[in-house]
């Protein structure tokens, strides 16, 4: 290991740097900051629940699981290529551009990979990555700038015996010395997935998996030196697999179907937050190391302030395509919001009856292929107000709803920023409006949509009349019939 050992030597020469040598921290020094992120390709976590995985179930206790789905077509497959993309950067593929396994339209110049931003904030890192799906490291994902890169070759010669290989390369490596921070590919669920489904034999590979896990977390807490350190251990994948036959790439749920599992100081045992997705490995492995970031994703340890994701959701009504038995939408909105429904007609499903309140998969189950998969930066709950699903019953045959934020406090004079996430797709003579209210006076536009804007965080500047005191955003979808959608999340004033 001739990179990390002659980093950890420079390291140690640095007097009153930064980082502490991790041979040797000072007693009370602060503990030296550790990450390691295993990814296993194509793991479905419903199969890892039903699996003999003792060390993945342990971290899932003693952590956090957050459980969210991917992007698909038109964005991008959900496949390996984009997935892995999306844990390496920390931001979704219309920013790094991957939509395949070719890789093609890679934008990794602008979006590197975590280890490599972290050698960029300070070159003594030691960094660490062993694949051995071998275009991770031929194509960029992770760059050439991370110290030590171990690439075997599953394609070539087996993923079965390469996972082995990478194993015992990462375990010997963590067990002393070694990198500060760290990624580690295992492929072979995915191989086995794809040849035979979801059943035994993947659930043999998940078992052997978690195995290969265990080894270097036994090698991590071996460490003579880990009662001095902070380990952030993150296990992610990439996409799932449809079940029970196996394969991805579509927009169903089984192969959108990701995961995040985090444990490390400041992580709850046991917890299960609604507002954690793929681009967050990234954002949390830099965050773990104080390197500020304006990513997509944000730090696992840090909850969404969204009051949507505290609603409390019903099963379908209307809906036919949905599990009975998925809680997933409520035409409640939460404590200082409403929503106006008075111009709205008698029918229609009731769902859609006006801005509602649902969920990625909720939403996602209403109808497939539209568009509706890639609200991409959307978290957790998010209001939607689609005129194309409430035309699915008779009386759908205008949409005209408004959602009311509560009255937020404002400074007279200055200006203030509406800032949201949306995902707006435009058909027909519908329109979206944002307007804005001070003291419960009359509605002023802040903006129109007429054109789609997917996927998009907003920041609209607004200026504080003299002697404001509060000002109220609403969100008016109208002029519609049968058309698309409108979804908003994630309001934030200030
Ligand atoms: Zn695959």
């Amino acid at each position: 290991m001739p990179p990390i050992g002659r980093r950890g030597l420079a390291l140690a020469l640095l007097a009153g740097a930064a980082l502490a040598a991790p041979a040797a921290p000072a007693a009370g020094a602060a503990p030296v900051k550790k990450l390691l992120v295993v990814g296993m390709d194509g793991l479905n976590w419903d199969s890892v629940a039903a699996a003999n995985a003792p060390n993945l179930h342990d971290l899932a206790a003693q952590g956090l699981l957050g459980r969210s789905l991917v992007q698909c077509p038109s964005v991008a497959d959900s496949s390996s290529g984009p997935g892995w993309s999306t844990i390496a950067t920390g931001v979704w593929p219309d920013r790094h551009g991957v939509r395949n396994n070719t890789f093609v339209g890679k934008q990794y110049g602008t979006y590197p990979d975590f280890l490599t931003r972290l050698e960029r904030a300070d070159p003594a890192y030691a960094t660490y990555s062993a694949v051995d799906w071998a275009p991770l490291h031929n194509q960029g994902t992770f760059s050439s700038a991370i110290d030590t890169r171990v690439t075997f070759d599953g394609d070539a010669n087996g993923y079965p015996a390469e996972d082995e290989r990478t194993t015992a390369d990462a375990a010997a490596r963590l067990a002393a010395g070694g990198p500060d921070a760290s990624f580690v590919y295992l492929g072979n669920t995915d191989v086995v997935a794809h040849a035979s489904g979801t059943g035994a034999a993947y659930q043999a590979a998940i078992e052997k998996q978690d195995q290969q896990l265990g080894r270097m977390l036994t090698a991590v807490r071996s460490r003579p030196t880990y009662g001095q350190e902070d380990w952030l251990i993150m296990v992610t994948t990439d996409h799932g697999h449809r079940v029970p036959q196996g394969g991805h790439g579509g927009c169903g749920i089984d192969e959108r179907g990701t995961f995040v599992l985090a444990a490390g100081s400041g992580i709850s045992a046991g917890s299960r937050p609604i507002d954690v997705r793929q681009v967050d490995v990234a954002a949390s492995a830099l965050a773990h190391f104080g390197v500020a970031t304006t990513l997509d994703g944000k730090s696992v340890r840090v909850r969404s302030t969204d009051p949507f994701d505290g609603l409390t959701l019903r099963t379908r009504v209307d809906e036919t395509g949905i599990p009975a038995t998925l809680a997933g939408w409520t035409p409640t909105a939460p404590a200082g919001w409403s929503v106006i429904r008075s111009a709205m007609p008698a029918g229609g499903v009731t769902e859609w009856r006006g801005w509602s309140f649902t969920t990625d998969e909720f939403w996602s189950r209403a109808q497939s292929g539209q568009e509706r998969e890639n609200a991409l930066r959307t978290r957790g709950v998010f209001a939607v107000a689609d005129s194309d699903e409430f035309a699915d019953k008779s009386g759908g045959t205008s949409f005209d709803s408004t959602l009311v934020s509560p009255a937020y406090p404002v400074t007279a004079g200055s200006t203030v920023r509406v800032n949201y996430v949306t995902h707006y797709r435009q058909e027909g003579s519908q329109k979206g409006d944002v307007l804005v209210s001070f003291d419960g006076g009359p509605d002023q536009l802040v903006k129109r949509y007429v054109a789609d804007s997917r996927a998009t965080v907003e920041s609209l500047p607004v200026t504080v009349p003299a002697a404001a005191a509060t000002m109220t955003v609403k969100f008016r979808y109208y002029d519609a019939s049968n058309n698309w959608y409108w979804v908003v999340d994630d309001l934030r004033v200030g």
